[in-house]
């Protein structure tokens, strides 16, 4: 089953595809096919391309940057960047902190900090984590006091992704003790530049570098960086929560990785001489695979006519639709991961982290394809615990409509 759009949305698609497929570097696309680490000129220099064409924002208003597509547009833009083999931006300005200045953010935020966002001049990453408070994030204690025009930020952010990468992060600190524990969190914007940062990474089990621990000793920050109500920020917290569920990873990609798992299915130098795909308990796990990812592709669909009637993008009209996505769409991002691997047998045993630098000179064990497999499947091990763990998911919906 393929989705029925009009005319015009297929002319749009036809125009996105050709765009991106003669602007996508092939050296990145080599890199995101083959799992091989981008660096941050790769991430940042393909932000600039979409940047040049008006393309960078698509979830933004005109006025903004914005490219002012219909929902339909943004939904097509972003299952062909999945089918581009495109590399995936550093989405916390654009995607979240963007959102939040510009849905709350005084005029004079929006003229500071909007612009460099969208051209990728300035770099963002989230700091909401904290070694105590993941799941239960309202009991973070990272505290901002004020002094004057100031405030003195002391603490400890944890799981920071790119902020080795990044110009800015957004906070949420404990401005005060009083009441309720969602009470007493204010949204700040902090230079990273700022004396008294210190950034450490944290290696993750596929050997790459993309998190961190930021700690904050007597970091001063202008009371102007305050987005919002002081000690009302859990508000605006969520707010980008629900845009950050939305926005990660599309059909797109999903459909790229089942089409590199029916070739290799069909590879019967993989198997031995004779293909995967003849062996009815594989074939019955990529039929499943795809049954799975058609039923995702027809609840978006619905719920992006919700979202053109109710004329909203974002959790707040979606409602659980955005925790019941973020679910499906992660389980069957980290299945497909899985079955690359098991398909490729025990060419997926040998696992060095080199063979994903670029550079790399040995030649490959098994098929060239192989080697980012087991680094991919470790990755994305990751994809159901960050933006609120499926478990956390799960006790949303079951609050929300169950009413338990
Ligand atoms: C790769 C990666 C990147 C990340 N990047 C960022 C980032 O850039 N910025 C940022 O702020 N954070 C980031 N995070 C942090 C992420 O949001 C937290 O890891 C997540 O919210 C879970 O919190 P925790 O790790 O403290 O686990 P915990 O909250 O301690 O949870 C441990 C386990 O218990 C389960 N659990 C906890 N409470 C409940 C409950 N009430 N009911 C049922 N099950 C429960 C969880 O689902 C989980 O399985 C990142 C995490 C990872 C792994």
């Amino acid at each position: 089953m393929d989705a029925a759009f009009t005319a015009e949305d297929e002319v749009f698609r036809d125009e996105v595809r050709t765009y991106l497929r003669e602007a996508t570097p092939p050296e990145l696309k080599y890199k995101v096919e083959n799992g091989i680490e981008m660096k941050r000129d790769d991430v940042i220099g393909w932000h600039k391309i979409l940047y040049k064409k008006g393309w960078v924002a698509p979830n933004w208003p005109e006025e903004y940057g914005g490219p002012g597509w219909t929902l339909t547009q943004k939904y097509i833009f972003d299952e062909e960047l999945g089918f581009a083999g495109a590399p995936r931006l550093v989405t916390f300005g654009i995607n979240m902190c963007g959102p939040v200045l510009i849905g709350f953010g005084t005029e004079a935020q929006r003229e500071r900090f909007l612009p460099p966002m969208l051209s990728g001049e300035e770099v963002w990453c989230q700091g909401y984590s904290e070694p105590g408070s993941g799941s239960d994030l309202a009991s973070l204690q990272t505290r901002a006091v004020r002094d004057g025009d100031e405030w003195v930020i002391n603490g400890t952010k944890t799981w920071t992704t790119k902020a080795h990468w990044a110009d800015w992060c957004f906070m949420l600190v404990r401005t005060s003790s009083e009441g309720k524990k969602q009470e007493g969190i204010t949204f700040v914007l902090v230079d990273l530049k700022s004396p008294g940062i210190e950034i450490k990474p944290i290696i993750l089990m596929d050997g790459l570098h993309e998190t961190n621990m930021v700690f904050f000793t007597d970091v001063r920050v202008p009371v102007e960086n305050t987005i919002g109500e002081i000690d009302k920020g859990w508000s605006i917290g969520k707010y980008l929560l629900a845009h950050e569920r939305m926005s990660g990873g599309s059909l797109g990609t999903h459909k790229t990785l089942l089409r590199q798992l029916k070739q290799i299915a069909t590879d019967d130098e993989v198997s031995g001489g004779r293909p995967l795909a003849e062996d009815p308990d594989f074939a019955h796990e990529i039929a499943k695979i795809e049954i799975e990812m058609r039923t995702l592709e027809a609840f978006n669909l619905r719920a992006l006519d919700k979202l053109s009637k109710d004329g909203e993008l974002g959790g707040k009209a979606l409602g659980v639709e955005a925790n019941i996505f973020k679910i499906r769409n992660t389980e069957i991002h980290q299945r497909l991961t899985e079955l690359k691997m098991k398909a490729i047998g025990y060419y997926a045993n040998p696992y060095l982290i080199s063979a994903l630098s670029h550079g790399w000179n040995e030649p490959p064990i098994g098929a060239e394809y192989a080697n980012g497999i087991t680094p991919g499947y470790l990755h994305f091990r990751k994809v159901t615990i960050y933006s609120g763990s499926n478990e956390i998911q799960h006790n949303i919906i079951a609050k929300a409509q169950l009413g338990l």
